[in-house]
């Protein structure tokens, strides 16, 4: 059950970091526990929760993050996740690295609060989005809930935080399946 591999891959493959200073799980555990404090429906909350699951599923991600290759970690999670989830959980995963160059472009300051490591991916990414392209994306159905992932993803990167652990999205993962 894909629940089960979920569990497995984050005790195979949490530990790694990708450029910040945390490990991913820490990251994406923060990222969840904000985006349930700020009362996103649980599918958004699963979202955040596995929006870096991309980078468990490519075996070279270590090294590809180390030497600023871009392996569309966003894609890749999406497209194993749409196995089981919908396109409610799966959108959102999908579009978080677009999110970043879409706010890039509309939000003044939104660059410059960006880690370190996500100003640097963000060249190999496409860089900021021109007009036209984000005119386009604030067109998409999933714009509120790419948006509400990618704040939670950018603030989900302070070590000083501790959150609950993986063990306690277990029924909401099961419930937001498809
Ligand atoms: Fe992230």
């Amino acid at each position: 059950m894909i629940v089960d591999e979920i569990f497995d891959l984050f005790a195979r493959f949490g530990a790694r970091h990708y450029g910040e200073e945390l490990s991913l799980e820490r990251h994406m555990l923060q990222s969840a526990a904000l985006a349930r404090a700020l009362g996103a429906p649980d599918v958004v909350v699963v979202a955040a929760l596995l929006h870096d699951i991309g980078y468990f599923l490519h075996l070279d991600s270590a090294n590809s993050i180390q030497e600023g290759r871009n392996i569309g970690h966003e894609a890749l999670g999406a497209a194993w996740l749409s196995q089981a989830f919908g396109p409610d959980v799966t959108a959102p995963v999908a579009l978080h690295v677009e999110a970043k160059r879409y706010l890039c472009a509309v939000e003044p300051g939104y660059f410059d609060k960006l880690s370190e490591a996500s100003r640097l991916s963000l060249a190999t990414q496409g860089g900021i989005m021109t007009a036209d392209e984000a005119a386009a994306f604030a067109r998409n159905p999933a714009l509120d809930a790419a948006l509400l992932l990618r704040r939670c993803d950018d603030r989900g990167k302070d070590v000083s935080i501790e959150t609950p652990p993986l063990e306690d999205y277990r029924l909401m993962l099961i419930a937001a399946l498809r």
